[in-house]
């Protein structure tokens, strides 16, 4: 596996690639790496020739009073990881060259970013979508992997390169779950072991909804009330940021006046939850 560091070596090296008429698949990350990820890495090395995976905590996406200098840094452990699936570039930047001092350009999404985790997260996702748009530039990938797992980062990134029209496919992989549903995330290793049992409550209850809506035991009014009430199941629950339906699309919530509408497509339940101090997210898709 080639390890670069230099963005500069990166940006020849992803020149190369495109002069010899290869492919790039990229795999973005902020490292801690876990099955999620190396699912994505697996995807992107079935479609492309080359497969670039980026590891960068990416400070502009973390607001103050987050979780930015304890986010867990396990390089050594990645690297091995992404050696044993034989990823043929790691890219390594370091923070100093990606934000120089005198850095001050920033990409803002509007509409999409505004509610959900945009709500909670000030300045999140023009942090996430600043970042993405440089190592972009960087990694020139025809196609790039992004996890369900993070649903309005997909939105949002979908619509920066539609609206920019930015040369690289978008692609949004399955969520992957441990074996009691819980979504595989780097920030799980904050949970305590009482607070992980609690945590398997939030797969549960998007599940009990989704079922309930499917055999219309529960209407689109009644959701979000059902997905509460099981999530109070938890006992460690600190917080509810969302937890309700949306639509796909425009992320906007769904009210009990467009039910019909969402027969012919996909329903978004979506959560965001702080358990003990851990901030949890998830989704599912509901097929109606
Ligand atoms: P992160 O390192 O948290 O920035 O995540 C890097 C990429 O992995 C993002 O596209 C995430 O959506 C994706 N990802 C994180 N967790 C999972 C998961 N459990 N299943 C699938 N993809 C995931």
């Amino acid at each position: 596996m080639e390890i670069i560091k230099n963005i500069f070596e990166m940006q020849g090296r992803a020149k190369d690639i495109l002069g010899k008429n290869l492919v790039t698949g990229f795999v973005p990350t902020m490292g801690a790496l876990h099955e999620g990820h190396l699912s994505l890495v697996r995807r992107s090395q079935a479609e492309n020739d080359v497969t670039v995976v980026s590891i960068f905590v990416n400070p502009t996406q973390f607001g103050t009073g987050e979780d930015y200098d304890s986010y867990p840094r396990v390089v050594e452990e990645d690297l091995n990881a992404l050696k044993a699936l034989d990823t043929n570039i790691l890219f390594l930047p370091e923070k100093d060259d990606i934000y120089s001092t005198d850095f001050n350009t920033f990409i803002e999404v509007k509409g999409v970013t505004e509610n959900l985790c945009g709500a909670f997260r000030p300045g999140h996702f023009r942090g996430v979508t600043t970042v993405v748009n440089k190592l972009f530039n960087l990694v020139k990938p025809v196609r790039a992997y992004f996890g369900q797992k993070d649903f309005q980062q997909v939105v949002v990134i979908k619509k920066m390169v539609n609206d920019l029209n930015m040369d690289t496919e978008v692609i949004a992989c399955p969520t992957v779950r441990e074996e009691d549903g819980l979504a595989k995330s780097s920030r799980n290793l904050y949970l305590n072991a009482d607070e992980r049992k609690d945590a398997s409550i939030l797969y549960e209850a998007m599940k009990s909804v989704a079922e309930g809506l499917q055999n219309g035991d529960i209407d689109f009014q009644k959701a979000p009330h059902k997905l509460v009430e099981v999530l109070c199941k938890m006992e460690h629950l600190k917080e509810i940021q969302y937890a309700s339906l949306y639509d796909p699309f425009t992320l906007e919530e769904v009210t009990d006046k467009t039910p019909e509408e969402y027969k012919k497509r996909e329903l978004l339940i979506a959560v965001s939850l702080i358990l003990g101090k851990t901030r949890l997210i998830d989704n599912l898709l509901v097929d109606l």
